[in-house]
């Protein structure tokens, strides 16, 4: 049995909008889960009606098989890291951190055991005595993070607890909380808008778009098994590029050239036959050059982007604007032509109307 279930969950605000449609979750206990997608996609009011601070408006939440529709935050069991990380300013971090367990009036020795090795886990041990003014925002978010994992709690919600830092600390934090989850074991779900915490970060993803679950799997799941377009160009970074066309005689038109689609949609092929295909390949997964069980196709370079462990190459084809990346040694000149192959195994074809893949 799960730990978590979310059965066809759905949130309409009292206004009216509706903005989570059948969500549908089985965690399990300790598993690290995201849910990412873009700006109000429904990540935080889904976080928050799993927290009890949001009404469910259908559907049914359970933990370890109880129905928590109910239940207040408390009774659930969950702590929150939250975006802005208010720390109270005028207490040493220790304070802050020992704060909810002496609300609960636990004994003093007690807390002090917690606080230390909750620090000793965050590496705030020679901080404790600071105020939050005397820390970086890095060190703040620890504290935040200290303060919701001292009480023991079997989920831990973390609300984009990242966006407040810069590029530098937002990298060391990433695996900082990778490395407290695997300490402390705590079936976590952490909201972001960031493809890249996600993929670094989860057991598995949910990727959510308008109020709607595209697709949960892991970070190897989404990457390479994309369900529609918007995962596949959501996951990746610079994302897939697409080609959007109608199928002709077998073959569709990439940037001028008609590419033959009989080896990718094979007994599918006269099934659409006149009909849009979108069709996407990543960046990353072309070769330089022409190559066998490959489209070959060449492209004008418009710009290059020399990031030193590779080179971004923004190409046109026609009216196609694509991005290839290509090991930095090879770096194409601005304005020369540029061959290059897509392995058929590396092409994805999405039907051009559901915009789900075609298998
Ligand atoms: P962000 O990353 O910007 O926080 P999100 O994916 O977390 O986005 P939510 O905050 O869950 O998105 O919001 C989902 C949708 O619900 C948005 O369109 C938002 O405007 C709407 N919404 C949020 N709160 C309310 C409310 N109290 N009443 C009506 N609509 C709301």
């Amino acid at each position: 049995m799960a730990y978590l279930t979310l059965k066809n969950i759905n949130k309409i605000y009292p206004n009216g909008f509706h903005a989570v449609h059948d969500f549908n979750l089985d965690m399990e206990k300790g598993e690290f889960i995201v849910f990412v997608g873009p700006s109000g996609c429904g990540k935080s009011t889904t976080l928050r009606m799993i927290a009890g601070l949001e009404d469910i408006s259908n559907g049914e939440f359970l933990i370890d098989g109880k129905r928590a529709n109910e239940m207040g935050p408390r009774q659930r069991g969950v702590a929150m890291v939250f975006q802005s990380y208010a720390l109270y300013p005028q207490m040493t971090v220790y304070d802050n951190i020992a704060f909810g367990l002496e609300l609960q009036g636990a004994d003093e020795d007690y807390i002090d055991e917690k606080v230390r090795n909750t620090a000793r886990i965050l590496g705030l041990t020679d901080y404790l005595d600071r105020l939050p003014r005397a820390l970086s925002g890095g060190q703040r978010q620890r504290v935040a993070i200290g303060r919701a994992l001292i009480r023991k709690v079997g989920i831990f919600l973390m609300d984009e607890p990242l966006s407040n830092l810069d590029a530098k600390q937002r990298v060391t934090m990433r695996s900082e909380i990778t490395q407290i989850h695997r300490e402390t074991g705590a079936t976590t779900i952490y909201v972001t808008h960031d493809q890249t915490e996600a993929m670094t970060m989860a057991d598995r993803i949910v990727v959510m778009k308008d109020g709607y679950v595209q697709q949960v799997g892991t970070p190897r799941e989404l990457y390479f098994d994309p369900a529609n377009v918007f995962v596949a160009g959501f996951i990746g970074e610079p994302p897939m590029n697409f080609v959007r066309g109608k199928v002709q005689g077998g073959k569709l038109d990439v940037g001028g050239v008609q590419v033959d689609l009989s080896h990718k949609l094979k007994d599918k092929l006269a099934q659409y036959e006149g009909r849009e295909i979108v069709f996407g390949f990543r960046p990353e997964a072309i070769r330089l050059g022409s190559h066998e069980d490959a489209y070959v196709l060449s492209a004008d370079v418009e710009l290059t982007e020399m990031l030193g462990d590779n080179t971004n190459v923004y190409i046109v084809m026609q009216d196609l604007h694509a991005i290839l990346k290509v090991d930095p040694h090879d770096t194409p000149e601005i304005d020369s032509k540029l061959s290059f192959s897509i392995p058929y195994e590396s092409v994805y074809l999405f039907d051009g109307e559901t915009e789900k893949v075609i298998k």
